[in-house]
Parts: structure tokens; C-alpha cells; sequence
């Protein structure tokens, strides 16, 4: 079971209805570990750049105004599969066919404003993580806090 690191946006939806908390801590609680975290305001430029695949599509005018519309929530998330495990906590792209249980099943009913977005693969995700962070912004692990902890007031 390979460690992987995979790129998350809480997307505009999910911060102005603010379910970015919320949906933060169903990864923390799954035992991911945030490995970088930003609030950001994403550019067209930047959608373009994510979301390249899909630029020539016919939904995808419609995709860069609602990704620009409001802050995001950029992070790194680290652990065993974290890839495929974060794909299946936040369910297929269209909350009316998610299953409740996952993210885009309890929070959403629509195709478009789906909440979240994890990367589908390693390749997709070096490639994301790139996009939004400089490598110094993406923190290995720490030793545990437990000696400090103790000795404190
Ligand atoms: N999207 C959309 N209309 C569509 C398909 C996708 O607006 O018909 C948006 C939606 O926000 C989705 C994103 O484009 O999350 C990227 O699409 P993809 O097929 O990669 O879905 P995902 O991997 O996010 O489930």
C-alpha cells in the first residue's frame, strides 16, 4: 500500500456555504494528513491550467465562472492510497448519482457545483500539486508534538 500525496480543492460552493470545515475533517477523521493548505482565489488562467482537458468542452465556460467565483481551499493530503481513497469519499461528479455516505451524496445534488475535487490518478496528481503549491509549501511529516505537549502548562 503505497504512501501517495493527492491535490483536494474545497471548491467555491463548499466555502460559501461553509461546508469546507466539515468536509476538512472527514478526511482528517478518514486519518489523512494535510501535507499543505491554502484559501485561494483561483484565475482563469489557473482553471485553464487545472482543468486543461476540459477547455475545449462545451460546460466548460460554465466550469471556469463557477471555480472562479469565490475563494477555494487548496490542499495536499497524504496517506495509504490517499488518491483512491479521496475519490471515494467524495463520490461520483454528479451528487444526484452519489450515494449518501460520501461527500458529494450528502452535501449536493448538482453535476457542476460538486464541493470538492481530488486528483484521478498519480500522474494527474504530481501534475496538481505542481499547479498550486511550490515545493517548498508541501510539509513532510513532523515528529509527533507528544514531549512538548506534556511538558506545557
Ligand atoms: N463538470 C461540469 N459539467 C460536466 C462535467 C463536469 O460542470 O458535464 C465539472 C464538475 O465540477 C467536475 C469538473 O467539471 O467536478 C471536472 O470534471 P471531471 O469529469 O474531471 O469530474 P471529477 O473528477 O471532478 O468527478
Amino acid at each position: 500500500m503505497p504512501t501517495e500525496r493527492t491535490l483536494v480543492l474545497l471548491k467555491p460552493d463548499a466555502v460559501a456555504r461553509r461546508l469546507a470545515g466539515p468536509i476538512l475533517t472527514r478526511f482528517e477523521q478518514k486519518g489523512l494528513r494535510i501535507a499543505a493548505l491554502k484559501l485561494i482565489q483561483v484565475t482563469p488562467e489557473l482553471a485553464k491550467r487545472h482543468y486543461a482537458e476540459h477547455v475545449q468542452k462545451p460546460f466548460y465556460p460554465m466550469l471556469e465562472s463557477f471555480i472562479t467565483a469565490g475563494p477555494t481551499v487548496a490542499l495536499v493530503l497524504e496517506g495509504k492510497s490517499a488518491i483512491s481513497v479521496v475519490r471515494g469519499m467524495m463520490g461520483p461528479t454528479n451528487g444526484r448519482d452519489a450515494a449518501p455516505g460520501t461527500i458529494r451524496g450528502d452535501y449536493g445534488t448538482s453535476r457542476q457545483m460538486n464541493l470538492v475535487h481530488g486528483s484521478d490518478g498519480p500522474e494527474a496528481a504530481a501534475k496538481e500539486i505542481a499547479i498550486y503549491f511550490q515545493p517548498h509549501e508541501v510539509v513532510d511529516a513532523t515528529e509527533p508534538l507528544a514531549p512538548w505537549l506534556s511538558a506545557g502548562d
